[in-house]
């Protein structure tokens, strides 16, 4: 039977919540136990794939389809287990739910409240396709005190006494802050925020400190007895190089001994932490390091584009070099001249994005790459960005464009309304919600004998996850592969172009799904490692 673990933070937001639960996740498994990870974000939006990535990062998409926080990916990439939609649940999603069933009648009449109605539902989706995991660890988002995150909190509550400490557990996480004038770290942040979790009921059995430096053993003491917990369930988190040092570290500190000790396993065997230690001597010592542009349009928080970054890194990490990443808004572009920017970078990524803003600028970010023979890597609208490019400037077509900026003479690109999901035509209009609505989550294509994507994925058919309403318009694909641009990998009906790669040029490859997002640190994405392996070549040249 599946123990839970609930993850909840105070005193501030951004502590890192979600990368804690993913490296105690990795280190639960570590010890030979299986895990799920899933996080309850309490906004009223149904997903986050309505959300600005400014607001909110990136949205993380899983396999099945769902639109997810961002944290997902942590979690993913840190354990390797699949993130599914169950994993991922917000206000909105409850309510609408509770809402549903009202509305159908099924509460015969009585009235629908937050406790128990609202509590109920967020209860059944803590409980609900766990597998038989040993643990399920289930951050909750925001901080403790949040009004919105309140029946969150009651629905944990209720579960920590209904099932016992024997198969719960709560963990929270706070800021011990140093004060420069006053020469120490202050305890009281974390007094003050336990004290908050306790009023709504909740006794954490274990509290993580984010500290910039070791916290003193007489500080350690305070937290615990003020908190109400042993010395030793006062773990100290402190700040690392490298978030693949996270487990380690939190290792060293008892973590997840203490976690165990907990539920009575103490006795358990050790952790294996040989690949996270392999993992974390390759990032601190590269052989050498290369540069890579990656012109976009939410440049400006770094969390908008967490995945890609991972990947990027991941790639490094195949061919022992660190990846120095520049993050260029492609509107420069519009006024000052792409040489000024990429002259001296060793391979250029144009990445996912929507709207009209800044594309100009990341077609010019195309013809550099594709003119001067550097590395080209255009996910999702990169890819799209790559086709108007070579349509406009090789085909002849200069008014070829994407129908996502409206109306034009060759939509290269156009909007999907239908197509194959397995063995279902799935149908979407013009005027249609946004929300949810785009070609999302795992589809397979297929590759072509003798491409350079076929070689470098080794194998004949490939799954990866989607995020688009545009599609390659495949009536262009003579006119396209006639300036050089060739259709290597298409959906398995033969309807829709998902890659394009260029012969005449050293690495050109465009794919219309989001590769990063199943990258991980010990099994880079092959499309990140080529592409990285052809940067380390690149910069060879220049
Ligand atoms: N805006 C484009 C589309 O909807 C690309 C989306 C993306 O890059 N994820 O098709």
């Amino acid at each position: 039977m599946a123990r839970f673990i609930f993850i909840t933070g105070g005193v501030v937001s951004s502590l890192g919540k979600g990368l804690s639960s993913a490296a105690l996740g990795a280190l639960l498994q570590s010890r030979g136990f299986t895990v799920r990870l899933r996080k309850f974000d309490p906004y009223l939006n149904v997903d986050p794939g309505t959300m600005s990535p400014y607001q909110h990062g990136e949205v993380y998409v899983t396999d099945d389809g769902a639109e997810t926080d961002l944290d997902l990916g942590h979690y993913e990439r840190f354990t390797g287990v699949p993130a599914r939609r169950s994993d991922s649940t917000t206000a909105g999603r409850i309510y609408q739910t509770v809402i549903a069933r009202e509305r159908r009648g099924d509460y015969l009449g009585g009235t629908v409240q937050v406790i128990p109605h609202v509590t109920d539902a967020i209860r059944e989706a803590v409980m609900a396709d766990t597998d038989g995991a040993d643990f399920v660890l289930v951050e909750i988002g925001g901080t403790v005190g949040d009004i919105e995150g309140l029946p969150f909190f009651e629905a944990i509550r209720q579960l920590g006494y209904e099932l016992g400490p024997e198969r719960t557990m709560f963990i929270h996480l706070t800021l011990v802050p140093y004060i420069p004038s006053a020469g120490e770290i202050k305890t009281k942040p974390t007094q003050h925020s336990v004290k908050e979790l306790r009023s709504i009921g909740i006794q954490p059995d274990l509290i993580l400190c984010r500290s910039d430096r070791p916290i003193p053993a007489s500080d350690r003491r305070k937290i615990a007895l003020f908190c109400n917990v042993a010395v030793e369930q006062v773990i100290p988190a402190i700040d690392v190089d490298t978030i693949y040092q996270v487990p380690i570290a939190y290792h060293e500190q008892g973590f997840d001994t203490q976690v165990l000790k907990h539920f009575n396993m103490a006795d358990r065997r050790e952790p294996d932490l040989a690949r996270w230690i392999e993992i974390v001597r390759r990032v601190r010592h590269p052989e050498g390091e290369v540069s890579i542009a990656v012109v976009g349009k939410y440049t400006g928080l770094r969390d908008a584009y967490k995945s890609l970054a991972e990947a990027l890194t991941h790639g490094g990490i195949a061919n022992n070099v660190r990846v120095d990443m520049q993050w260029i808004d492609s509107q420069v572009f519009e006024s000052e001249t792409t040489a000024e920017h990429l002259e001296n970078v060793h391979g250029i990524l144009v990445p996912g994005g929507f709207g009209g803003r800044g594309v100009s600028g990341k077609i010019e970010a195309v013809r550099f790459a594709r003119t001067r023979g550097v590395p080209y890597f255009g996910i999702c609208f990169g890819m799209q960005m790559a086709v108007i490019e070579t349509a406009r400037n090789l085909a002849g077509l200069p008014g070829a464009n994407s129908t996502e900026f409206g109306p034009c003479q060759d939509p290269v690109v156009g909007l999907m309304t239908e197509w194959m999901q397995g063995n279902a035509l799935e149908r979407r209009a013009a005027g249609d919600n946004l929300g949810g609505t785009m070609r999302l989550g795992a589809y397979d294509a297929l590759l072509s004998p003798g491409s350079q994507v076929r070689e470098i994925y080794g194998r004949e058919r490939i799954s990866e996850r989607h995020r688009h309403r545009y599609e390659v318009n495949v009536n262009y694909r003579d006119i396209l592969e006639g300036a050089g641009l060739r259709v290597v990998g298409v959906s398995p009906d033969g309807a829709l172009p998902e890659i394009i790669e260029r012969d005449d040029h050293p690495w050109f490859v465009g794919v219309q799904f989001h590769p990063e997002l199943k990258s991980k640190p010990f099994e880079p994405h092959p499309l990140f490692a080529s592409f990285i392996r052809a940067a380390v070549e690149q910069s060879r040249l220049v």
